[in-house]
């Protein structure tokens, strides 16, 4: 949240009060850690240390092959929590956030509060294609400069033009013309359609 990464030749960094950390890469140039509300951690570990350490915290990298519907399947059965909340779990997916959860559940047509074991299988792969589609058009947009990301050569994301839902609150579903609501889930904000997303 907040964070961003910012690659430039060696001694060619601007200065930045909220500069947490900057590595030198082999090839001489550096690349600057900025950490505006200091959430990030930083750890330095072995190679043979990494495998396990991800492993107890994170699921599957969503574009990754490894991340299949029945793997999201097995991560969501048996659960009561909502939807939403049970994707901004990193151990059921790892690096989806509040923004990219709400743009999924909205592509997949699958309402934020339903629990999560409650989703039968047609919904779930809707929601797998949904992650992979909202990711990769958020990668495609480099990201949304909402307030002051940046992208690692200093540019501004496009994402937010892309929003579907998010920040829609109040304007009409693009796919079915209700309005959109906002309400909470999992003490975050969240966007949805009460139209369409059933
Ligand atoms: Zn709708």
């Amino acid at each position: 949240m907040t964070g961003s990464f910012l690659a430039a030749p060696h001694g060619k960094l601007p200065a930045d009060s909220h500069r947490r950390a900057v590595v030198k890469l082999d090839d001489g140039s550096d690349v600057a850690y900025r950490d505006v509300r200091r959430f990030g951690t930083w750890l330095v570990l072995e190679d043979y240390e990494l495998d396990e350490y991800l492993a107890a915290r994170l699921g599957e990298e969503p574009l990754d092959a490894r991340f299949t519907t029945g793997r999201l399947a097995q991560r969501l059965a048996g659960r009561r929590a909502p939807v939403k909340a049970a994707l901004l779990d990193q151990r059921t997916v790892a690096g989806l956030g509040n923004i990219y959860v709400d743009e999924a559940l909205w592509y997949a047509g699958v309402h934020p509060f339903r629990p999560a074991g409650g989703l039968d299988a047609d919904d779930v792969a809707a929601v797998h294609r949904a992650i992979r589609r909202a990711l990769r058009i958020g990668i495609k947009r480099q990201g949304a400069t909402l307030s002051d990301y940046r992208t690692p050569n200093g540019g501004r994301g496009r994402m937010q033009d892309e929003f579907k839902v998010y920040g829609r609150a109040g304007e009409p579903c693009l796919r079915c013309g209700t309005l959109l609501e906002k309400t909470r889930v999992a003490g975050r904000g969240t966007s949805y359609c009460p139209g369409c997303q059933r």
